[in-house]
């Protein structure tokens, strides 16, 4: 009897040690943890996870990647509602957060495997805060696995930068090049987060600290949500990872100089995820963990952050509720918008900095001098922290933009986020203030696969401008506007004109043959005399059009009814008188 009894209990024991393993991730059962899982890892971790907790755990697929697999997105809810408008209405907060946006940075996949199962197993999830968490988004990137970031230390093998079409992912969020933005847009427009969390690995200088932070910069959020995060939120997470012994600093963008010298707050753009999440109000951050810690500290650093983040949210979920929405009331009323931005050099703060002091010697690759960093002379001293930023473009928004639907791209990526259209019922011509482009830069070479505009000149114009029915109108009075001015008025930094959406009007369709023309630009000047006087005065100011008759034709003919009027016109109207239109 003694004995099968004690049989028993040591096949119990073996049991429930077996599923104790089951739920270790394939990092912790790696010798050396120095291992992130592979996509088919993470995808059945999830799916085991999930049988065991079926009533708190969901597992959603959206949309479709570029390497023809869905995005799996993992929601936690202790109150077992999935409904995103129901979890709206209890007045509880969504915390998304994405990880393997770079699949070389992996720490955020791994370390989200071990946190769900850690507050599924020791029902520890937040009250009021439902989880959502992207358990891999680069699955492309992740395929690809091998080692490509030779400054890193570890894990032993990792996935690739670049997703199947070689696009950074984390560029993409404007222009949505990639079925993975479209899918990323679904999951944040159903689920309306609050705060938004992207983990990645950081590469550049050598210091002291397994973490660095990126908030979203404050003069560029939305101020509302800036002045709870720079005075609040920022600082208890700083506050908290200290305690847990993972002291954080600001990102260190200083890669050629060491960080002695100063370091400047990151602007992340819209293209990137955190800056397309803040356009939407949502509050955002990004971890970076240093490139040259071991693999293992990075991942429990990751881990300790969300778990800081998750439990701030839940003390101030009504607080951040109640931010959220004002900062989408404010929005909504806002007339002025900011388009870009750059440091302000001239206003310095300072920064105790815990760095390893840098120094130069001979490289034995070159001969020549090469930066070193010296891990046996850390140090603590203040340095320069450049965080201000100007606002070096802005436009006052319309009473509507109207948006031809030839524009398909557009009106997609407006509809997937949700913002508010309306339709004309038939064809109208509308007094409107249309934009001609100027001057403006290209790049010279393809970024991300598109030559980037910059540095946009415009000259607004008041026309007529024939609309047809089904054409779409947009007023700017939506919790959206930061989204909706930032992508359409021409000189945003992410403009959808700056990622060459609307290419096409930049070039001419129709010109004319000068020995015919000739005579039809004779008649122009004899029957115009303020045209003749137009290109009197300018061929005195221009020896070089005074000298060439092809150039005096084609000042004739651009001054004459024949131009066309559509090149390099703006096709997105700005309607800037109340009009009372007739719309679906
Ligand atoms: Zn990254």
């Amino acid at each position: 009897m003694l004995t099968i009894k004690k049989l028993l209990i040591a096949f119990l024991a073996f049991c429930i040690s077996a599923q104790a393993k089951a739920q270790l991730t394939p990092f912790e059962l790696s010798k050396d943890k120095n291992y992130t899982a592979t996509y088919a890892e993470v995808i059945s971790y999830y799916q085991k996870l999930n049988k065991l907790y079926p009533q708190q755990m969901h597992l959603f697929n959206y949309g479709m990647t570029d390497v023809g697999k869905p995005l799996t997105l993992i929601v936690l809810s202790r109150d077992k509602v999935f409904d995103p408008a129901l979890i709206k209405k209890q007045n509880k907060r969504v915390l998304l957060i994405n990880n393997g946006i770079h699949p070389g940075e992996p720490e955020g996949i791994d370390a989200s495997m071990m946190l769900c199962r850690d507050l599924l197993k020791g029902n520890k999830l937040p009250k009021d805060v439902v989880l959502c968490f992207i358990a891999l988004y680069n699955i492309d990137g992740s395929l690809n696995r091998g080692v490509s970031r030779p400054n890193q230390n570890g894990p032993r093998a990792y996935g690739f930068r670049g997703n199947y079409r070689n696009l950074d992912l984390n560029r993409d969020f404007i222009k949505a090049d990639s079925r993975n933005a479209l899918a990323f847009m679904q999951i944040l427009n159903t689920w309306q987060p609050e705060v938004f969390l992207d983990n990645h690995t950081s590469d550049g200088a050598d210091y002291q600290y397994v973490m660095t932070l990126i908030e979203t910069q404050k003069d560029k959020q939305n101020p509302i949500l800036a002045n709870y995060t720079s005075k609040t939120l920022s600082l208890e997470l700083y506050r908290r990872m200290k305690k847990d012994g993972y002291e954080m600093t600001p990102y260190v963008e200083s890669e050629e100089t060491s960080p002695d010298s100063g370091i400047v707050a990151f602007l992340e753009t819209p293209r990137f995820a955190t800056g397309y999440t803040s356009q939407h109000n949502i509050i955002s951050y990004i971890t970076e963990t240093h490139m040259l810690k071991s693999f293992d500290k990075r991942l429990y650093s990751t881990y300790d952050f969300m778990v800081d983040l998750m439990d701030i949210c839940q003390r101030d979920h009504e607080l951040i509720g109640e931010l959220k929405h004002k900062a989408d009331e404010q929005v909504a009323h806002q007339k002025t918008f900011a388009l870009n931005w750059d440091v302000d050099m001239s206003r310095v703060d300072t920064l105790l900095f815990k760095g390893y002091t840098a120094g130069y010697k001979t490289s034995e690759v070159s001969g020549l001098k090469r930066l070193y960093y010296d891990e046996s002379k850390p140090y603590t001293k203040p340095i320069k922290y450049y965080d201000n930023y100007k606002v070096t473009a802005s436009a006052d928004k319309p009473i509507a933009y109207i948006i031809p639907q030839a524009w398909g791209k557009v009106i997609d990526l407006f509809k997937l986020n949700k913002v508010t259209m309306h339709r004309l019922t038939h064809d109208t011509t509308l007094d409107m203030q249309m934009y001609y482009i100027g001057d403006f830069k290209t790049a010279p070479r393809p970024y991300e696969g598109n030559y980037l505009h910059s540095d946009v000149h415009l000259t607004p114009v008041n026309m007529p401008v024939k609309f047809y029915e089904g054409d779409y109108v947009v007023y700017p009075d939506q919790s959206l506007n930061r989204y909706i001015v930032e992508t359409l008025e021409p000189q945003g930094v992410d403009s959808f004109f700056a990622w060459n959406f609307f290419d096409s009007v930049l070039g001419e369709k129709e010109y004319y043959s000068d020995y015919v023309f000739e005579d039809i630009a004779a008649k122009l000047l004899k029957d115009n005399p303020d045209l003749r006087k137009k290109l009197d005065d300018a061929k005195a100011k221009d020896p070089k059009l005074a000298g060439s008759t092809s150039a005096q034709l084609n000042f004739v003919y651009r001054n004459s009814p024949y131009f066309e009027k559509t090149y390099l016109r703006y096709p997105v109207g700005r309607l800037m008188a109340n009009t009372k239109l007739d719309l679906n």
